[in-house]
């Protein structure tokens, strides 16, 4: 990555086995939340616990970089606007996300947003695959075709509401399996063709 994204749009309930899992319906368009770019951490960085949260959760995703300005483009035209891909981990606190309603908090803690470990150009968006791993054991595995809106989609819908600035960050939705992080566990997300994003947890001091 070089320099930080003005923003980060997330789309929540993009693959339904994840929106069931939850016990949610899957929407009839894109869910969309925004994570603050200051939660942005490195591959290698640690992904720290804050004490207000008894319950954070991994959440592999795949991240799309805008390569340049996008307002109000066409799904057909979308991918002309992209300029790579990388891993994404949405972590979020599963407990403030139910009792606060609105996601800023559970989604926006410092270190909440590792990205990683290099943005990838001329991959299909078509037949991507995300993996995660924690402590080396499979937890999440699924493909870019299984989703409920496909990428290009999805940044035509961002982009009939916001302006898309170059190298901003789109993380699409996370797959089915997401689970608790605890201090001392590593958590990989994989992408064949970009590779891994590994972090440690840690525990917070408040
Ligand atoms: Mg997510």
């Amino acid at each position: 990555m070089t320099g930080r994204p003005s923003k980060i749009v997330c789309v929540g309930r993009n693959y339904a086995d994840h929106a069931k899992e939850l016990g949610n319906d899957v929407p009839a368009a894109p869910l969309l939340f925004l994570k603050p770019p200051s939660a942005i951490i490195a591959n290698g960085e640690a992904i720290v616990l804050p004490k207000a949260s008894a319950r954070v959760e991994f959440e592999a995703e795949i991240g799309v970089v805008v390569a340049r300005k996008m307002y109000r483009v066409e799904p057909d035209a979308a991918e002309r606007w992209i300029q790579g891909f990388v891993c994404l981990n949405d972590v979020t606190a599963r407990d403030l996300q139910k009792t606060d309603g609105q996601w800023t908090r559970a989604k926006g803690f410092d270190t909440f947003c590792p990205v990683g470990p290099r943005v990838v150009k001329g991959l299909d968006w078509r037949t991507l695959e995300v993996i995660c791993r924690v402590n080396g054991e499979e937890r999440q595995r699924a493909a870019s075709a299984s989703m409920v809106f496909s990428i290009p989609i999805l940044l035509a819908y961002i982009s009939q509401v916001m302006t898309l600035e170059p190298g901003d960050l789109v993380a699409t939705g996370t797959p089915a399996g997401v689970g608790p992080l605890r201090p001392g566990d590593v958590v990989e997300v994989e992408i064949p063709g970009i590779g891994v994003l590994r972090n440690p947890v840690q525990a917070g001091d408040e």
